[in-house]
């Protein structure tokens, strides 16, 4: 079996607040393998921006990485200075945020702007061909190349952000919401062009969504977040048509065939817990039908239970079902 292109192995990371650490992620494991696409789901607030930023390095303070390691390539991301994380920001790992169409310069044309990423990075000798190359990949006319930010709606700037994340080859591209500020077909589009560009050039994406549809259509496999821990991790059909974690199982029932939002899952009584106190045992266990005795004593760990599927409930590990 291929190597992965992405390790994540029991990564914690807390925001170091006045009040005290809370711990946003708790010993997260994850692969990402070459070419796959990983959708990351769980309501907000469950440490999937955290995740996102974690993998390189950009958490904004009062975040802290405490605990675990991040191998991309054989790299060890955790232990890399300045340069070395510059060296793989962009050019082997880049970021589309829901704010990356918000994020182009103002003062300066679209295609400067992807002249300027190509040769800061070493990459300018092809300079204005290959940036009007990078723009009709996005599904722009070469001839925007002169246009600036507000001349472009919304989706043609995120999509602009998409060819600059896309303009050094990385080998992996983190999709932090990037379409949730747009309306449904300009997303429906852009996520269509996103997919023809994996298969034609071979990167591995993580992908990031509230919408739970979407994020099953869209991914190879998907791992459920609840309360910055992982929950279920498998392939996004298996996910779909048997999920096994509660928590999952409450996610997709509350959305069963058409795309919806997550941000609060309708079907699940109560909400998920500050994660400053946030429940022992099971952290789903106050708000599962199926929570037993054990559930608020004991942490569930992770178990596979199918090919690449694993999920930690301790049903699961009794062998009672839900
Ligand atoms: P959303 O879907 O709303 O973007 P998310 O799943 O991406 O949510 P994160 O933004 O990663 O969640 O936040 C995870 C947890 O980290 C939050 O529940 C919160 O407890 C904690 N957190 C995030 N930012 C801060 C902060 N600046 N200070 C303290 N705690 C924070
Ligand atoms: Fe529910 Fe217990 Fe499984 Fe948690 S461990 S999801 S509380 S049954």
């Amino acid at each position: 079996m291929a190597e992965p292109l992405l390790s994540i192995r029991d990564l914690c990371v807390d925001y170091v607040t006045a009040d005290g650490p809370v711990r946003a992620l708790d010993r997260v494991s994850l692969d990402v393998m070459p070419g796959e696409t990983l959708g990351i789901a769980g309501e907000s607030g469950s440490g999937k921006s955290t995740l996102a930023q974690a993998l390189i390095r950009v958490l904004p303070p009062p975040a802290v990485i405490t605990g675990g390691s991040v191998v991309f390539d054989g790299l060890d991301v955790l232990a890399l200075d300045e340069q070395g994380l510059r060296d793989l920001r962009w050019k082997r790992i880049a970021m589309v945020f829901q704010s990356s169409m918000d994020a182009l310069n103002p003062v300066i044309t679209v295609g400067e702007q992807l002249t300027d990423t190509l040769s800061a990075h070493g990459a300018g000798q092809q300079g204005r061909e290959r940036a009007g190359e990078l723009l009709e990949l996005v599904g722009i006319p070469a001839e925007r190349l002169t246009a600036f930010a507000h001349q472009l709606s919304g989706g043609m700037r995120q999509r602009v952000g998409i060819a600059l994340a896309l303009a050094l080859e990385p080998s992996l591209v983190i999709l932090d919401e990037p379409t949730t500020a747009l309306d449904v077909i300009v997303e429906r589009d852009i996520l269509a062009e996103i997919r023809n560009l994996q298969r034609a050039r071979g990167f591995a994406a993580v992908f990031i969504t509230h919408d739970i549809g979407r994020m099953l259509q869209f991914s190879d496999r998907v791992a459920i977040f609840y309360a910055g821990r992982l929950v279920e991790v498998g392939p996004a059909r298996t996910l779909a048509d048997e999920p096994r974690h509660p928590y999952t199982r409450g996610l997709i029932n509350a959305f069963p065939s058409v795309h919806g939002d997550m941000r609060k899952a309708a079907s699940i009584p109560g909400s998920p817990p500050s994660l400053r106190t946030p429940p022992p045992g099971c952290r789903f266990h106050p708000r599962c039908p199926h929570a037993m005795e054990v559930c608020s004593q004991r942490q569930p760990e992770l178990v596979q239970i199918g090919p690449r599927h694993a999920a930690a409930c301790h049903l699961l590990i009794s062998g009672e079902s839900a």
